[in-house]
C-alpha cells in the first residue's frame, strides 16, 4: 500500500482545472472540469489512509473517503463507485457543491503542514466516470411491497428518501409543487456550481427505478395533505425552507429591491429554456444594472456571480462581519472576487433610497465587537460612518425561515420547534402525526445539501421499520 499511497510528502495538491474568470462570466457552465484519469490516480494516492480518518468523521455521511481513494489511486474506478454510492445517493452533487473546506478536507490530517487531499473533485470525477462508462444502475428492488409512501419535496431530502425505499419494494410516489425534480438543485443553485443536466440525469435515474413523480402539485393548496395520508402508507414531508428574512429601515419597500431566490429562480428558469414573463424578467435581471447583494451566506455567493455573468455594470456585496466570519464557503468568495464582484466588508445598510425605484444604499460601518453567550463576536456600527453605494437593483440574501406548514397544509395537529422547523422524533423522525416523518431543511433549517440526503436517507431507514411493524396489524384487518 505505502508504495502506491502516502504521496503527499511530495506530490503537490492540485486541484482540476478552473477556467479563466475572463471566460467564467460569459456563460453560466462549470467552472471546474472534470480530473484527467492520471491526474485523478495521481492526487488520490496522496491519502495517507489514516487509521482513524478525520476526513470520513467531518463528512455528514460517514462516507468511506480512505477506500475509494485508495482504489482510485490504483485505477480501480468501478470498485471505487460501488463504495463510494454505497453512502451516498448523490457523490456527483456533493463532490461538486460542498464545501469541502469546513467538512472533509478541511479535516483531512494532512491539511496541516501539506494542504488536503482533494476529496470532493475525486469523489465528483469517480461518479461522472461511472455515468459515462454505463456502470450506474437503475434501482432494483428485490422484492415489490404492497405498501406505498408519499413523499412530498423532491429536493435532495426526499429524493435520497425516494431512492432508498424504492430499493426496498415499496411504491414510492414524490409530489412536488415545481414542474421538474430537484428542489433548490434545479431552481436555487446556479449552473456554474452545478449544471442542470447533472441533476436531469439523476431525475430520469430516478423514474426509470420506477419512482413516480406528480408536479405542479402543490400540497396543502390544490392537493390536501389529508388525501396523500389517506392514499398513501406513510408520508415523508421534505419541503424545505423558503420564508426570505426581510430587511426593515427606510425605502425598504422600494420597486427594485428583490428577494434572492426569486432572482435565481428567474436566472434558472431562463437558463433551462422557460419563457419568463416580460415584467419579471425586466425587473429580475441585472443586466446593465449597478447591483448591491446584502449577505453573506451561499445565497448570496450565488446571487453576485449570477449577476456578474448577467453582464450587470457592477456587482457589490455588503455584509456586516468580515471575510474570516462570514457564513459562505471562501472558496466562492475567491471565486467571486476573481469574476469582478466588489465586497465591502463590515458594512451594513442603512436605508435605501429613492422615490419611485431604488437608486442607492446607505450603509454604515460596522465594527466586530465583544463574543456573545453563543461565542460569537457581536457587530455594532460605527458612529458617523454612513456611505453610499449606487444601486438600481438590491437582492436581498439573508437567509430562509420556515413557513407556516401546519397552516399551510391545514392541519393544526402537526408540532413546531420554537424555530418554527416541524418537530420530529430525534431517532425516528416522525412528527406529531402518527406515520407522518419529515426530512432535510424543513426540520433541520436552512442547511446543505448533504445533511439533505444523510435526513432522507435515515428517515427511509426509519419508514421502512415502521412500515414492517405496522404489518401484523394490517395483515389482520
Ligand atoms: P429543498 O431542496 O428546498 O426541496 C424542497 C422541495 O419541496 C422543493 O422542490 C419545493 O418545490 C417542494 N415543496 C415545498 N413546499 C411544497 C408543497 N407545499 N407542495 C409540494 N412541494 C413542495 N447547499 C450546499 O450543500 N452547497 C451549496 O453550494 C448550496 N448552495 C445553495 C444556494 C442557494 C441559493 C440556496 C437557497 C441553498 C443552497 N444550499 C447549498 C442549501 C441546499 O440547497 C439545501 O440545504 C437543500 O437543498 C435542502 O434540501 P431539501 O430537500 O430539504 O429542500
Ligand atoms: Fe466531502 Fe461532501 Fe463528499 Fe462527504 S459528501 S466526502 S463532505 S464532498
Ligand atoms: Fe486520507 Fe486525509 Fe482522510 Fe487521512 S484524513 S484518510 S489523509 S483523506
Amino acid at each position: 500500500m505505502a508504495e502506491r499511497m502516502l504521496k503527499f510528502v511530495h506530490l503537490p495538491q492540485k486541484m482540476p482545472k478552473k477556467r479563466p474568470a475572463a471566460d467564467r462570466r460569459e456563460d453560466f457552465a462549470e467552472i471546474y472540469a472534470d480530473f484527467d484519469p492520471a491526474t485523478a490516480s495521481a492526487q488520490a494516492s496522496r491519502c495517507s489512509q489514516c487509521g482513524i480518518p478525520f476526513c470520513s468523521v467531518h463528512c455528514p455521511l460517514s462516507n468511506n473517503i480512505p477506500d475509494w481513494l485508495k482504489l482510485t489511486a490504483e485505477n480501480r474506478l468501478e470498485e471505487a463507485y460501488e463504495i463510494s454510492s454505497a453512502t451516498n445517493t448523490f457523490p456527483e452533487i456533493c463532490g461538486r457543491i460542498c464545501p469541502q473546506d469546513r467538512l472533509c478536507e478541511g479535516n483531512c490530517v494532512i491539511e496541516k503542514g501539506f494542504e488536503s487531499v482533494t476529496i470532493g473533485a475525486v469523489e465528483r470525477y469517480i461518479t461522472d466516470t461511472a455515468f459515462e462508462n454505463g456502470w450506474v444502475k437503475p434501482i432494483t428492488a428485490p422484492v415489490e411491497r404492497a405498501e406505498s409512501v408519499a413523499v412530498i419535496g423532491a429536493g435532495p431530502a426526499g429524493l435520497a428518501a425516494a431512492e432508498r425505499l424504492r430499493a426496498q419494494g415499496y411504491q414510492v410516489t414524490v409530489y412536488d409543487r415545481h414542474d421538474r425534480v430537484g428542489g433548490l438543485l434545479i431552481y436555487g443553485i446556479p449552473g456554474f456550481k452545478l449544471e442542470k443536466e447533472i441533476v436531469l440525469r439523476r431525475w430520469r435515474w430516478l423514474e426509470e427505478g420506477g419512482i413516480k413523480f406528480v408536479l405542479n402539485a402543490d400540497i396543502g393548496g390544490a392537493l390536501p395533505f389529508t388525501a396523500l395520508r389517506e392514499t398513501h402508507d406513510a408520508v415523508l414531508i421534505a419541503t424545505g425552507v423558503y420564508k426570505a428574512r426581510e430587511i426593515g429601515g427606510p425605502g425598504s419597500g422600494l420597486p427594485g429591491i428583490v428577494k434572492a431566490l426569486d432572482f435565481l429562480v428567474t436566472a434558472n428558469r431562463k437558463g433551462l429554456g422557460d419563457v419568463v414573463p416580460e415584467r419579471e424578467a425586466a425587473l429580475l435581471t441585472a443586466a446593465g444594472k449597478d447591483v448591491v447583494v446584502i449577505g453573506g451566506g451561499d445565497t448570496a455567493m450565488d446571487c453576485v456571480r449570477t449577476a456578474i455573468r448577467q453582464d450587470a455594470k457592477s456587482v457589490t456585496c455588503l455584509y456586516r462581519r468580515d471575510r474570516q466570519n462570514m457564513p459562505g464557503s471562501l472558496r466562492e468568495v475567491k471565486n467571486a472576487e476573481e469574476e469582478g464582484v466588489n465586497f465591502l466588508w463590515l458594512a451594513a445598510p442603512e436605508a435605501f433610497l429613492g422615490d419611485e425605484h431604488v437608486t442607492g444604499v446607505r450603509a454604515v460601518r460596522m465594527h466586530l465587537g465583544l463574543p456573545d453567550a453563543s461565542g460569537r463576536q457581536s457587530v455594532e456600527p460605527l458612529a458617523e460612518s454612513s456611505f453610499t453605494v449606487k444601486a438600481d437593483l438590491v437582492i436581498k440574501a439573508l437567509g430562509f425561515d420556515p413557513e407556516d406548514l401546519p397552516a399551510a397544509f391545514g392541519v393544526p395537529g402537526l408540532d413546531l420547534t420554537g424555530w418554527g422547523t416541524l418537530k420530529v422524533h430525534p431517532r425516528n423522525f416522525e412528527t406529531s402525526l402518527p406515520g407522518v416523518f419529515a426530512a432535510g431543511d424543513i426540520v433541520r433549517g436552512a442547511s446543505l445539501v448533504v445533511w439533505a440526503i444523510r435526513d432522507g436517507r435515515d428517515a427511509a431507514a426509519a419508514i421502512h421499520r415502521h412500515l414492517q411493524a405496522a404489518r401484523p396489524a394490517r395483515a389482520a384487518e
